[in-house]
């Protein structure tokens, strides 16, 4: 469609905030909402989901999602009541190990 200068919206300011819809209360969602909530930017997330349950298994997050979890004040928390893993042995059907990956240099870093 053509535009024309009556069909142009005003120039945005600093000032504007819009309202975010956010799609899926997953961590990218969810993330999201937290970031927008310290900014005072308002926000709805659609969830189509109808419960949340665990799922009763660990999950790993690499070394880069250090300064993301700074910003969000949940770093302290997370490493307190994380484990840190410094290898990961990989094995084959028979169980025979195939290769390691060494963490340890990373976490030095
Ligand atoms: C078995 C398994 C193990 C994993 N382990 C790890 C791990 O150890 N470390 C790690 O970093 N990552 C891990 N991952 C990956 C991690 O889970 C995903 O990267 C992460 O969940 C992606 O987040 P997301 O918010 O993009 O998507 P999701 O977590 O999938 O969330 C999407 C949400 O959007 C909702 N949704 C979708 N479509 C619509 C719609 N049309 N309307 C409304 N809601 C909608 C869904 O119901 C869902 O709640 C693992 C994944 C799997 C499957």
């Amino acid at each position: 469609m053509a535009t024309s200068p009556e069909n142009t919206p005003p120039p945005s300011t600093i000032d504007d905030k819009p309202r975010v819809l956010i799609v899926g209360a997953g961590l990218a969602g969810l993330t999201l909402a937290i970031l927008l909530q310290k900014a005072e930017v308002p926000y709805d997330i659609f969830e189509r989901g109808l419960d949340t349950r665990t799922v009763g298994t660990a999950m790993m997050f690499g070394s880069n999602v250090s300064p993301l979890f700074t910003q969000l004040g949940i770093y302290d928390e997370f490493v307190d009541k994380s484990k840190s893993c410094e290898t990961i042995n990989i094995y084959d059907d028979a169980r025979e190990l195939q290769f390691t990956r060494d963490f340890k240099l990373a976490a030095e870093m």
